[in-house]
């Protein structure tokens, strides 16, 4: 009797730990939880781990704020326990891909509610002690839709708050071997803000003020005089966007054009494919650029 109950003691715990250490539960595949963007994604790989399924609505490249919803994002959102959006405005066509895909069970994240967003601007993510607060919600919204995995996600949650305080120490010391008056950056979309205001970093201007919206001859003048005025030494714009503005800009301001930066989604580049490597790699350029 006492051998069976020590074998049902063992049993129940290996069940157990199966449970809260990344095992999917018994008796079903793994949940889904859908994310608007890349970043996003890998935020929530963190918490996530290899317990769920973590899919991703707008592809590596392509640019969430002028984004055309497909089909297929229907469908996958039919699919997803849980959506996690970062909203500020980011999103706009979210609300009616949710309302297509008419999934009752689907619960909704949204990273940027309660956070202090400035000017409107939804690039929060960007700054790594924001993202802190994005993988907290994250996390709690991950329990509410699998409980008994509370335990794993706390524990990752533990870990990548680790993982993005040592970012954040990381890109500070980097930042500061940049001469203070070189700490000046023109750029193609406002992605820059929070991380800027973070690490003492003046945005003297963007080149487009909203999605799509080409700026008036007027506007990139002033701005041309703005990277005199403050010696402003690049411009900095993504691959997702054409660079032919930023490189006009540029070569009237008698400055460099750096196209490589990434922020709304990751890259295909190795270094570029998680949210520590994304910050990390744009450090490392826009140090190159401003030293
Ligand atoms: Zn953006």
């Amino acid at each position: 009797m006492l051998l069976q109950r020590g074998i049902l003691c063992a049993l129940l715990l290996t069940l157990c730990s199966a449970c809260t250490h990344g095992a999917a539960p018994v008796g079903r595949g793994k949940l889904v939880v859908a994310t608007t963007i890349s970043t996003l994604a890998s935020l929530a790989q963190m918490v996530s781990g290899d317990r769920l399924d973590v899919v991703n609505l707008v592809p590596i490249g392509s640019s969430p704020e002028d984004y055309q919803p497909t089909p297929q994002n229907v469908a996958r959102l039919r699919t997803a326990r849980v959506l996690i959006e970062n909203g500020a405005g980011l999103e706009t066509w979210i609300s009616h891909l949710v309302e297509g895909a008419r999934n009752p069970l689907l619960h909704i994240v949204v990273c940027a509610d309660g956070l202090p967003v400035k000017n409107g601007n939804p690039h929060l993510w960007m700054d790594p002690i924001l993202a802190r607060q994005y993988v907290r919600k994250i996390e709690i919204g991950l329990e509410q839709i699998d409980p008994s995995g509370r335990f794993f996600y706390r524990a990752n949650l533990r870990r990548a708050v680790a993982q993005l305080a040592r970012l954040d120490r990381s890109v500070r010391r980097k930042i500061e071997t940049i001469p203070p008056p070189n700490r000046t950056m023109i750029v193609f979309h406002n992605a820059w803000q929070y991380y800027n205001d973070r690490y003492g970093i003046r945005t003297v201007g963007a080149i487009e003020l909203s999605p799509g919206q080409e700026p008036s001859p007027r506007y990139l003048a002033n701005l041309i005089t703005l990277a005199r005025q403050y010696r402003v030494r690049a411009i900095f714009a993504e691959p997702e966007y054409s660079p032919k503005l930023a490189q006009m800009l540029a070569e009237n301001a008698g400055i460099q054009t750096v196209t490589n930066l990434y922020d709304d989604s990751l890259g295909n580049d190795p270094r570029i494919r998680d949210y520590v490597g994304l910050i990390t790699y744009d450090t490392d350029i826009i140090v190159g650029a401003l030293k």
